[in-house]
């Protein structure tokens, strides 16, 4: 009988564990978890209700929810995408909610229901988990050493550890480049007093990062340390790497208005309200932040429409569209992020997720080079994956 060691119990590892005992029961599959429990990171997704898929609706092109991975989701998704999660779920009795922002949750609101589910299914499958064996060393052939002494041996090996802020000690010596991680999905230390009086506001805006191509819309919140919501967290992840070099340290421009056309709207209340202060119009924004941005601009407090010439009106024009800011380091999102970066994905062939240098190899989740958006869209990249390396496994086993 041929052994499968799957290194992490986490959403990709359990996955993987399961859907491979399935495929080839005949298999000894064992899960190899570091901590005294597996799934504890799940348990605590979407904010303790498990955001563990989307529809994916309204997602023009894969970059923009994968800005590390897209290639290999876009294909990986053919084989086990959306539908095949819910069904697989439904399957062990799970309900889904669909929400207005394309997110799935169990019906429950109760991460725990997933992490129930997994863990029946890892044991009715009969596949071995074993806490408190964080593994060390991994040679080829397979030999695991783990760090309390302990020796196995396997004839596959999927690798599951998740995202690796310092690195993954264990495959140091197999020669695989391994992209340096960073942080995504944080938010930003932007200290404004002026942003800080308007702390609890929610509108939608577009963020950029003058000089580069990043940018991001949706909600932004102001918080009282800065930037948040989901603007501000995909503007997070599309720059994980480049904000990570510069110290967190740049310039920001917020758009306040992405959907309007400024000119005419500033055009349109200079002709429609001559007498009326600009200060009290606010046109579309909320009127504290419609304040601030004219005080921002440099408009006297009393001034008329009447009064604006074209120099006032393009300067407020600028601020609406332009607000200049400065991030000055990162802030955690209710103690959410990933890790950009991991194993490289050009180490893998991205149909099986097998190692290119070493057969028998294979990996999935989050210590790959591959994160995304929040949105249920990580979670995802474990449930496709975690199939594909089963998948993987099965065909270099010749099952
Ligand atoms: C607070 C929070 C909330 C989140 N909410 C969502 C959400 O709602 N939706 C979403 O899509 N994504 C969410 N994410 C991201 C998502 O949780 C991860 O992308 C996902 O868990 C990755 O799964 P994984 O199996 O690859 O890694 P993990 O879930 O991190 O699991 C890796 C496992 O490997 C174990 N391990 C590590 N090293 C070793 C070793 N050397 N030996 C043995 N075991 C080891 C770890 O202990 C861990 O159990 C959230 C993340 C956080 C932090």
């Amino acid at each position: 009988m041929e052994d499968v060691a799957v290194i992490g119990g986490g959403a990709a590892g359990c996955f993987a564990a399961v859907c491979l005992k399935r495929m080839v029961p005949q298999l000894r599959v064992t899960l190899f978890e570091a901590s005294e429990r597996p799934m504890s990171k799940l348990a605590v997704t979407g904010g303790g209700r498990c955001n563990l898929t989307n529809s994916f609706e309204g997602v023009t092109s894969l970059s923009k929810v994968y800005p590390r991975g897209e290639r290999l989701m876009k294909r990986a998704l053919k084989t086990f995408g959306v539908a095949d999660t819910l069904s697989w779920f439904e399957a062990e009795g799970v309900r889904f909610v669909l929400q207005d922002d394309h997110c799935y949750f169990p019906a429950s609101q109760d991460a725990m229901e997933i992490v129930r589910t997994l863990a029946s299914a890892l044991r009715r499958e009969g596949v071995e988990v074993r806490t408190n064996a964080r593994l060390k060393a991994l040679e080829p052939g397979w030999t695991l050493r783990f760090a309390d002494g302990t020796l196995a041996t396997a004839d596959a090996v999927i690798v599951t550890t998740g995202g690796a802020p310092k690195g993954i000690p264990f495959l140091e010596g197999l020669g695989l480049e391994i992209i340096p991680p960073v942080p995504s999905l944080f938010t930003f230390k932007v200290p404004s007093p002026e942003l800080r009086a308007l702390m609890g506001l929610v509108v939608p805006a577009q963020l950029s990062i003058p000089g580069t191509k990043f940018r991001s819309e949706g909600p932004l919140l102001v918080t009282d340390w800065g930037l948040s919501g989901p603007a501000a967290l995909r503007l997070s992840s599309y720059a994980a790497r480049e904000l990570a070099e510069g110290a967190y340290q740049a310039p920001l421009s917020i758009n306040w208005l992405p959907e309007t056309d400024v000119p005419s709207l500033l055009d349109s209340l200079h002709a429609t309200h001559p007498q009326k202060q600009v200060v009290s119009t606010s046109g579309p924004l909320p009127r504290r932040l419609w304040e601030m941005l004219c005080s921002r601009a440099g408009l006297r407090e009393d001034i008329r429409w009447a009064e604006m010439g074209h120099k006032s009106l393009n300067r407020l024009s600028a601020t609406l569209t332009q607000d200049a800011y400065r991030i000055e380091g990162r802030a955690k999102f209710r103690e959410e992020f990933v890790t950009a970066g991991g194993v490289a994905l050009s180490e893998i062939d991205l149909s099986t997720m097998e190692s290119r240098r070493h057969p028998a190899l294979f990996f999935a989740g989050e210590v790959l080079d591959i994160d995304a958006i929040t949105g249920g869209f990580n979670l995802q990249a474990a449930w496709t994956t975690g199939y594909l390396a089963a998948n993987g496994v099965k065909s270099r086993l010749a099952w």
